[in-house]
């Protein structure tokens, strides 16, 4: 019998493909490998697993150079050519070696070669679906918006990518679940993805929809899983066994083979955009798999991102509008600014604010005080010589955390105890400046004694599980004054919720990124929508949504309280427009870091040096914003384009230079990114 030969792609920084000789004997069973199979293959000294992208019956490879495949992991079925496709253009398109987007896109026991009990698996997902202790769902006639956008969505074959426009409560998630159910229903085999933004929000969705589909494979893929389990619904979703999956960003590789129907919630989040390795927009992603399988994507969000709202705008998107709230007697909560200029705050709460917290407690009703910034005070301070905590390796300063006696680096992690005296000179006195939420806590567990005050961020949630608790302990009323950070800002429906506040949210509207406004308001209006959704027993309207600022009259304010986003977004992209920025321009980011700026900037400076600049503008390269992180000096330079597949052709050329520059120092290109 004659040898064939596979091409495999594995996990290394070398941007090439590896050949092996397939020898029926060698292998387990004895099947040859196809595209998409598992091998495990000799790699210098070591054993890997690779995928294979192709089958050859010659190779360019000397006959005694050439090594032979090790194993063919043949009891898993081969991904399917729809999967590797995808992980063709998302190598292609963020400019990474296929190996080092395919290999991570796998549960680690599939990658390390761990062998897999298959029937397991599925009888485990089974089994945890069939717990039928479930009380199955009240379905909800849906109200006529929502009937239209179910029927857009589920009525046409082929690809429509859907911006389900509206705010919190109008009934997204229904449409979410009755559009799947409808899919679902029609197609015995059909598989549905559900991305949401956070790992904290899973397991409420997964709630849902376990209570909506009793019986129904549901597997969920987030980074909080054990990889025994991770890997356990993977493979559910691989074999076509779970009718839908649950995920985060990493979701958006899971192999399903009968996918029908693509839904992002929260589509404007961030966290939808990897920032290291792999810098992929699962968001991105999603719309592009749809399209290549001819399927529908829907995007849900109260204040989509500007480049869907844009998409919408000029029909590359279909536009789904749910007016109302979908409760009856549901109604929007009041926006009111606070101005700072004329009601003086102490100890940043102005009377007003804690006026109407003082009336939630009477009334035995929950407040949320929203303050996006964790730690006691963003730094310590010396009044008599004007010293400052700073990070002696960052361009940041310490922060100060009380409780535990610190002064935390929330850049590099450098922790260090809090001094007794100035080091420069020698004053005890050192004042606290600004707030974090812990001082907040303590300032109001001060004012009032008697309120349950909780807090909830990333130091108070830091042990595996204590999230969910906390959220958990808000839920059942075990919380009277919350304060929490954007973590609270998400999903979470609190029924008695009747006051939100933003204590200082200004500092996003002078930021230098171009998309601190946009995500701004998307906070505000998510925090806004935690409060409660039903009218008081008297009828009156008890959510309350109060903004402390010193720029009341900000644009951005008034659309607010209007909880108008299509007008803050023309204005926005009005103003994007002129500037010529994302989302009518394309851009990418090479930056790089070394133990000197100089050595940075000169490296970009020769790197720009070699772009083909036909259709593209490129930057100076510049020093970031924040410079220094962990002792490394950083700088970027940036490239832009009007149009994607110009700036595509020539990024994809000029990676092949930057791979040839030969440097020890550490770069990344990153495609469309979103903090600059
Ligand atoms: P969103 O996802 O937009 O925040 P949800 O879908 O969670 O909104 O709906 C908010 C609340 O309204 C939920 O309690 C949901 O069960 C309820 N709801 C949604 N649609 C309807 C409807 N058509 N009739 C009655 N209640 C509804
Ligand atoms: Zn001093
Ligand atoms: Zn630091």
């Amino acid at each position: 019998m004659n040898s064939i030969f596979v091409r495999v792609a594995l996990d290394t920084p070398l941007d090439r493909f590896f050949d092996y000789r397939f020898l029926p004997a060698d292998t387990e069973t004895g099947l040859p490998p196809v595209a998409g199979s598992l091998v495990l293959v000799p790699f210098g000294r070591q054993e890997v697993i690779g995928v294979v992208v192709a089958t050859m019956d010659q190779t360019g490879i000397a006959p005694d150079k050439i090594r032979d495949v090790i194993a063919v992991r043949a009891q898993l079925p081969p991904l399917g050519s729809a999967w590797l496709t995808m992980a063709m253009f998302a190598a292609d398109y963020y400019q990474r070696p296929l190996g080092e987007v395919m290999l991570p896109a796998l549960p680690k026991n599939l990658r390390v070669g761990k062998s897999v009990a298959l029937d397991r698996a599925l009888k485990k997902i089974a089994r945890q679906s069939a717990t039928g202790e479930m009380s199955p769902d009240h379905v909800p006639a849906l109200n006529p918006p929502q009937q239209a956008a179910v029927n857009a969505i589920t009525q046409q074959a082929g690809y429509t990518a859907h911006l389900l426009f509206g705010v919190t409560g109008s009934g997204k998630t229904e449409v979410y679940l009755q559009s799947a159910a409808r899919i679902l229903a029609a197609s015995p085999l059909a598989q549905i993805l559900i991305l949401v933004p956070e790992i904290n929000l899973t397991p409420q969705l997964e709630m849902h929809v376990r209570q909506r589909f009793p019986g129904m494979p549901v597997a969920s893929l987030h980074s909080g899983l054990a990889e025994g389990e991770r890997t356990l619904h993977w493979l559910s979703a691989h074999l076509g066994q779970a009718r839908i999956v649950l995920g985060t960003r990493l979701a958006i590789f899971a192999s399903m083979p009968h996918l029908q129907l693509i839904i992002v919630d929260e589509e404007h989040d961030p966290s939808y955009k990897q920032q290291e390795g792999l810098r992929y927009s699962a968001r991105d992603l999603a719309v592009w798999r749809a399209h290549q399988l001819q399927i529908p994507v829907v995007l849900g969000s109260a204040t989509p991102s500007l480049e869907s709202w844009q998409a919408t705008q000029n029909g590359r998107y279909r536009q789904l509008v749910l007016t109302e709230r979908a409760v009856p007697d549901a109604v929007l909560p009041l926006i009111k600014i606070i101005n700072l200029e004329r009601e003086k705050p102490s100890d940043g709460l102005t009377p007003r604010l804690v006026a109407a917290i003082r009336l939630r407690l009477e009334m035995g009703e929950q407040s949320l005080l929203f303050l996006n910034r964790r730690g006691y005070a963003p730094v310590l301070t010396c009044d008599a010589c004007g010293w400052i905590s700073q990070c002696s390796r960052c361009t940041a300063n310490l922060v100060l955390h009380k409780g535990d006696h610190r002064l935390r680096c929330h850049h590099c992690g450098l922790e260090q105890r809090i001094p007794r005296a100035c080091p420069t000179c020698g004053n005890i006195d050192l004042q606290p400046l600004g707030r974090g939420t812990q001082r907040l806590e303590e300032t109001l567990s001060a004012i009032f004694p008697e309120a349950r005050v909780f807090r909830i961020d990333a130091d108070s949630t830091r042990l595996k599980g204590s999230a969910a608790a906390a959220f958990e302990r808000v839920h059942e009323g075990g919380v009277d004054i919350l304060i929490g950070t954007q973590m609270v800002a998400k999903g979470h429906d609190f029924k008695r919720l009747t006051l939100v506040a933003a204590l200082n949210p200004d500092a996003a509207l002078f930021s230098q990124d171009y998309r601190a406004s946009e995500r701004l308001f998307a906070q505000l209006m998510q925090v806004a929508g935690r409060a409660g959704r039903t009218a008081r027993a008297d009828g009156g309207n008890p959510a309350e949504v109060l903004v402390q600022t010193r720029y009341p009259d900000h644009p951005l304010y008034h659309a607010l309280m209007k909880h108008d986003y299509p007008e803050f977004a023309a204005d926005l992209l009005e103003e994007r427009r002129q500037a010529q920025l994302p989302p009518f321009m394309y851009q990418a980011l090479l930056r790089a870091e070394a133990r000197e700026l100089q050595t940075a900037l000169e490296f970009l400076q020769q790197a720009a040096g070699r772009i083909n600049l036909a259709g593209v503008t490129v930057h100076d390269p510049v020093p970031m914003t924040m410079t220094r992180v962990a002792n490394r000096e950083r700088a970027q330079l940036l490239i832009e384009s009007a149009s994607r597949p110009v700036l595509q052709a020539c990024m994809k050329v000029w990676m092949g230079e930057l791979r040839s520059m030969k440097t020890r120092l550490r770069w990344s290109l990153e495609i469309d990114p979103v903090d600059i």
